[in-house]
C-alpha cells in the first residue's frame, strides 16, 4: 500500500529551503491553520504552514471531543452560530467517518418540569439541524432514561432528555488535515516556529521561520500570510502593528478548561450525559471517548497563556463535585486517569471589557492588520472548515489571492475515509487500528503489527507515527497519534521508554524523553492530590 503523506523530515526542509513564492503562508497547525491550508491547496493555491510545536499541540487537542451545533449557543440565543455548526457537524461527520460519528446525549431531569423545558430547546435544536439531523429528541421518564444511561445519580431523578451530537478524535483529525493537505501539495512543516514577518513596501511578504531541530533558520515569501496561532495570534498582530508604527489592541481573551479521564465503569450504556446547568450556571459533560469518560469542562479566564497550563485545584474540585452529584459512583482523585487543560481562543469584546469569559462570543473573527496580516482567531473545532472559507474570503477579497470558488473542501474526504461513510467501531470505544481508516490493513505490514505496546497502541503504529504523520517527540506519538497522554498518564510514562527506542530505531536522534517524564507527571497529578 501506498501511503499519500511520506513525512522524512530532511524532504520537508530541504523544501522549506527551495526559494519559491507561496500563494499563501499559513501560521498554526491547529485546527484553523490546517484548515486553511487544505482549503487554500484543494483550490489549487501553492500553501506552507509552519507549526511551532506539533500540529494541534494547542487548544486542538484538547477539546471536549464534540462534533456539535452547541446546545449551550442556543440556549444564549445565538441561532446563526448554531445553524452554521449544525451544517458543519455533517459535513464533517461525512468526511471523516472513522475520526468524527454520531453520539447520542441524555439530559437527566430531576424536576419535572426540566423534561419539557429541555425537550422544546432540543426539539428546536433538531428543527435547526434540518436534513442535517442526526435523530430525533426524545423525551424520556426515569425508566429509560436509567436503561439509557446506568451510571446516573438515581436519586431524585425524574426522567431525561436524549439528543443527538457528534464526537470525534481531536488531535487525530488534524493530522488527517495535514496529511490531506499535504496529498494536494502543501507544505507542512511542524517543530518550525515563526519568528519574525517581513515587509516589502509596507506591506507583509514573507516570514522567517526556524527548525527547532537544528536551529536553521529559512526565509519564506508568501504573497498572503495567515496568522492562525489560537491563543496566541496577539504575538504576530503586534509584530504586524509595529510595522506600521502602531499599536495593536489585544484580540484574545484565553479561557481555560479543564478536563478529568475516567475509567468507562463511571458512565456505562454507551451515551454521554450533559448537566445543563451547574451549581454555578455552566455546562457539565461526561462523555465515552475512546474506552474511557470524559469529565468537563471549566471557563476560567487564563490570560497568560501558557503552552502547557496547569488546572487551579478549584477547577478539580468543580468537576469532581458536579460529577459526584449526578452519577451514581462518585469520582474521587484517585480515581482520574489523566488531566489535561486547554486554551479557549475567545475574541474579547469590544464593548464590555468586564464580561465573564463564558458570556463571550464563540464566533469566529478573520481580520486584517495595518501591514497586511490576516488573523484568525475564535470559533470552534465544528467550524474549522467553514472558517477556512471565510479567511479565503476575506483574502481574495483584499487582493491578496486569487478568487477561486469556494467550495472545495464540502465533500473533500480526508485521509483514510472509508469509501461507505461509516466508521466501523465507535469513537467511545477503546482504541485501535479502526482509528486509522482505510489505513489498517496497510498498518500491519509494517514491523512490529502485533507487538502491543498498551491497549490499541502497538509499535507499528509507532513506526507509522514517524514515517506518515509527522511524529518526531515522544510526546508527538503519545499525545496526540495515540491518545495515551490523555487516556492514562501513568500507562504512557510507563510505555515512554520504549516509545523513545522506536523513534530512535527510526532515525530520530533526540526523541525528548526528558521533557515527556516530566509532561507525564503533569498530566498524572490529580490521581495523586488528596482524595
Ligand atoms: C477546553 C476546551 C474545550 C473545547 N471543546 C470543543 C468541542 O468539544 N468542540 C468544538 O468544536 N470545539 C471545542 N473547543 C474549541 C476548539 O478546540 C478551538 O476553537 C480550536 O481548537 C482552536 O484551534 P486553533 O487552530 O485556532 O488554535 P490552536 O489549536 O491553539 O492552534 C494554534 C497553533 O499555533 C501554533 N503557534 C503559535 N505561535 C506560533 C508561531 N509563532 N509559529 C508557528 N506556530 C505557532 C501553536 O503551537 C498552536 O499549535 C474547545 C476548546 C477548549 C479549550
Amino acid at each position: 500500500m501506498t501511503y499519500p503523506t511520506p513525512t522524512p523530515r530532511a524532504e520537508l526542509i530541504t523544501r522549506l529551503a527551495l526559494d519559491q513564492r507561496y500563494d499563501i503562508a499559513v501560521v498554526g497547525g491547529g485546527a484553523t491553520g490546517l484548515g486553511v491550508a487544505l482549503d487554500a491547496a484543494a483550490r489549487g493555491l501553492s500553501v506552507v504552514l509552519l507549526e511551532a510545536q506539533d500540529f494541534a499541540k494547542g487548544s486542538s487537542s484538547r477539546a471536549t471531543k464534540l462534533v456539535h451545533g452547541g446546545v449551550r449557543y442556543l440556549a444564549q440565543g445565538n441561532i446563526s452560530l448554531v445553524r452554521e455548526a449544525l451544517h458543519e457537524r455533517t459535513t464533517l461527520l461525512a468526511n471523516a467517518p472513522h475520526l468524527a460519528q454520531p453520539l447520542p446525549f441524555v439530559m437527566p431531569a430531576y424536576r419535572y418540569w426540566e423534561v419539557p423545558f429541555y425537550g422544546i430547546g432540543l426539539k428546536l435544536y433538531d428543527a435547526l439541524a434540518g436534513k442535517a439531523g442526526l435523530g430525533a429528541t426524545q423525551l424520556l421518564g426515569r425508566a429509560a432514561t436509567l436503561e439509557r444511561i446506568p451510571g446516573v445519580q438515581p436519586e431524585g431523578l425524574k426522567g431525561g432528555v436524549q439528543y443527538w451530537d457528534g464526537q470525534f478524535d481531536d488531535a487525530r483529525l488534524a493530522l488527517a488535515l495535514a496529511r490531506t493537505a499535504a496529498s494536494r501539495g502543501a507544505l507542512l512543516v511542524n517543530h518550525c516556529a515563526v519568528e519574525t514577518l517581513l515587509y516589502d513596501a509596507g506591506k507583509v511578504s514573507g516570514l522567517v521561520c526556524r527548525d527547532a531541530e537544528t536551529a536553521q533558520q529559512f526565509t519564506i515569501r508568501a504573497g498572503c500570510v495567515v496568522n492562525a496561532t489560537g491563543v496566541w495570534v496577539d504575538t504576530l498582530r503586534a509584530q504586524d502593528s509595529a510595522a506600521a508604527g502602531q499599536a495593536a489592541r489585544p484580540l484574545v481573551s484565553p479561557s481555560q478548561g479543564v478536563h478529568l479521564v475516567v475509567d468507562a465503569d463511571f458512565l456505562p450504556g454507551g451515551h454521554a450525559l450533559l448537566v445543563p446547568h451547574t451549581s454555578d450556571g455552566r455546562v457539565l459533560f461526561a462523555v465515552p471517548w475512546l474506552g474511557k469518560v470524559i469529565l468537563g469542562t471549566t471557563d476560567t479566564p487564563r490570560p497568560d497563556a501558557q503552552a502547557e497550563p496547569r488546572p487551579f485545584q478549584e477547577e478539580i474540585d468543580f468537576i469532581l463535585g458536579e460529577s459526584a452529584h449526578y452519577l451514581r459512583r462518585a469520582p474521587r482523585a484517585a480515581d482520574v486517569r489523566s488531566t489535561w487543560v486547554g486554551l479557549r481562543p475567545l475574541v474579547k469584546p469590544q464593548s464590555s471589557p468586564g464580561e465573564a469569559t463564558k458570556k463571550i462570543s464563540r464566533e469566529h473573527t478573520v481580520l486584517s492588520g495595518p501591514g497586511g496580516l490576516v488573523t484568525v482567531t475564535g470559533g470552534k473545532w465544528t467550524t474549522y472548515r467553514a472558517m477556512a472559507e471565510d479567511v479565503l474570503q476575506h483574502c481574495a477579497a483584499e487582493g491578496l489571492i486569487r478568487d477561486l470558488p469556494a467550495g472545495a473542501t464540502n465533500q473533500l474526504r480526508l485521509v483514510g475515509s472509508p469509501a461507505d461513510g461509516v466508521g466501523s467501531v465507535s469513537i467511545g470505544s477503546a482504541p485501535g487500528p479502526h482509528l486509522y481508516g482505510t489505513e489498517a490493513d496497510g498498518l500491519r505490514q509494517l514491523p512490529g503489527a502485533d507487538t502491543w505496546l498498551a491497549p490499541g497502541l502497538s509499535e507499528a503504529m509507532v513506526r507509522f507515527a514517524v514515517r506518515h504523520e509527522y511524529a518526531r517527540t515522544v510526546e508527538d506519538v503519545l499525545a496526540r497519534r495515540s491518545r495515551l497522554l490523555f487516556l492514562d498518564a501513568a500507562a504512557a510514562g510507563k510505555i515512554a521508554p520504549r516509545v523513545a527506542e522506536l523513534l530512535q530505531e527510526e532515525g530520530i536522534a533526540q526523541p525528548q524523553s526528558q521533557a515527556f517524564d516530566a509532561l507525564w507527571r503533569q498530566f498524572d497529578a490529580t490521581a495523586h492530590t488528596a482524595a
